[in-house]
């Protein structure tokens, strides 16, 4: 069985998922952003085998610890979709302007398309594509445990930003009515900050998409 613990890391509060198979032990990070010691403490005090980084997209909040942390410890990194590449090879600059450790370049291992699965252990996420807050912006759904990583596409009660280079409010509303959607009502969804929420309490009560 999937399991996991979001752990927020950088001044902006950024909801990193550990994420484990409790029958292997083998752990991945979803948007390691910064706040490394933290992380790899937990890990540690679980007792776990990380094993990869997974990306959602490449804003500094979320990837800004990645090469480091790759490098450290010799993990492959997972995503996103390549249209972020101007994002990666953005977040030195990007650490600079806001404040963050200074952060190491990366190139991913592998990067993810509409329909990929990536695997942990015994369990199986799927991949979706969801662009609209950055053009390579993926999510990492787990229909064993109704579990949806959205990062920045969606919030309670909100969705992600549009007005950065390369977003789109149109691209970001159909990613999520016709990619998340599809995924139930009942599935929860781990944003890339705040509280968690359920698909259909978004679509009963989000002001952005209610009704969609
Ligand atoms: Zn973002
Ligand atoms: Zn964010």
């Amino acid at each position: 069985m999937l399991r996991y613990h979001t752990i927020p890391v950088t001044g902006f509060a950024q909801n990193c998922s550990l994420l484990w198979c409790d029958q292997t032990n083998e752990a991945s990070l979803i948007d390691p952003g910064g706040d490394l010691d933290v992380l790899k403490a937990e890990v540690a005090r679980r007792d776990l085998k990380l094993v990869a980084l997974w990306l959602t997209h490449a804003h500094i909040d979320h990837a800004g610890g990645t090469g480091q942390l790759a490098r450290e410890l010799g993990l492959p990194i997972i995503g996103p979709h390549e249209g972020d590449q101007f994002w990666i090879d953005g977040l030195p600059q990007q650490s600079q302007m806001f404040g963050f450790p200074k952060a190491e370049p990366f190139t991913p291992t592998r990067w993810l398309h509409d329909g990929d699965t990536v695997t942990l252990g015994q369990s199986t996420l799927n991949v979706r594509h969801c662009p609209g807050h950055t053009p390579g912006h993926v999510v990492f759904h787990s229909p064993e445990i109704q579990r949806c990583f959205v990062g920045d596409v969606l919030f309670a009660g909100s969705i992600g930003r549009t007005d950065f280079p390369g977003g789109s409010h149109p691209q970001l509303i159909d990613s999520i009515t016709q990619r998340l959607w599809p995924m139930g009502d009942e599935t929860l969804f781990i944003p890339g900050h705040g509280p968690e929420s359920t698909f259909g309490e978004e679509r009963r009560y989000n002001p952005y998409v209610r009704g969609t």
